[in-house]
């Protein structure tokens, strides 16, 4: 009994209660996730998950000593493959993204290229360049009555989707990425993998999260100068893709929506 006892008391002291985080990157990443979640595109349950994230997990374990918020990756659907973060931590991985993929690598990348705009603060800023059309939008929606994080939310889930960041930023997210990506044991390569497989593909069938950047070869020209230029990460990886690890996922796996919370309730 008196160890046990002991060991309660320890465990009380080593774990209090944490003061709820209040801070805006927080604030406006759970206004977004209830944007999504209105919407009905936050999928709760689904076997893609299982899929998801032993790769996810391992890259938020490497990631989190850069960012003071916890990353967690929700799975959604909307029409074309996708992947972005949000303010907060959310990163957010269209459904049928882990279908576009060829393979593990590829879809590693992208998570790691889009946890990186988390830790650039990308969309923060991108918030801050956009700040005068915002307020229009945020003067004329708020006889809507809706709070004024979720309106930021609603003009920043539609920037994040139509204009993307500048060339710059999307080139630092791909090295830092590719980082993360090391670390995490996942072969930095397919990012560039990812980004050839586009260029050979049906311009339609481009994600967003790459279609409007053109110069997809700048972008892999500054990946293989990192990689060169810092042989000790990472000349171990192969840079054929037939090295790839197959990732393979359930064909039409069923999925559960998250539904819209009660109104009112955050
Ligand atoms: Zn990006």
């Amino acid at each position: 009994m008196v160890p046990l006892l002991t060991l309660a008391i320890v465990s009380v002291a080593q774990a209090p209660t944490p003061e709820p985080v209040t801070d805006q990157e927080t604030e406006l990443g759970q206004a977004m996730y209830q944007q999504l979640r209105d919407k009905g595109e936050i999928i709760e349950t689904s076997p893609l998950y299982d899929s998801l994230a032993p790769i996810s997990d391992a890259i938020a374990r490497v990631a989190q000593s850069q960012y003071p918020h916890p990353f967690k990756f929700f799975l959604v659907h909307e029409t074309q493959p996708n992947a972005f973060a949000t303010p907060g931590g959310n990163v957010y991985v269209v459904d049928s993204l882990l279908y576009f993929v060829k393979n593990k690598e590829e879809l590693a990348g992208t998570l790691c290229h889009e946890v990186s705009h988390t830790i650039h603060r990308d969309s923060v800023s991108l918030m801050e360049k956009e700040k005068k059309i915002e307020e229009r939008e945020v003067a004329a929606a708020i006889l809507l009555g809706p709070t004024r994080a979720n309106l930021i939310a609603i003009a920043l889930i539609g920037r994040l989707h139509s204009l993307g960041y500048s060339r710059e930023a999307e080139s630092k997210a791909d090295v830092t990425g590719s980082d993360i990506c090391a670390a995490a044991g996942n072969n930095p390569w397919g990012l560039v993998w990812l980004f050839q497989d586009f260029q050979n593909a049906d311009v339609k069938q481009l994600p967003q999260l790459l279609s409007d950047h053109p110069a997809d070869g700048t972008r892999i020209k500054t990946l293989e100068d990192h990689f060169r230029k810092n042989p000790a990460t990472f000349s171990k990886f192969n840079a054929d893709p037939k090295s790839a690890t197959p990732f393979t996922v359930p064909k039409n796996a069923p999925t559960v929506f998250l539904p819209p919370a009660p109104k009112g309730k955050p």
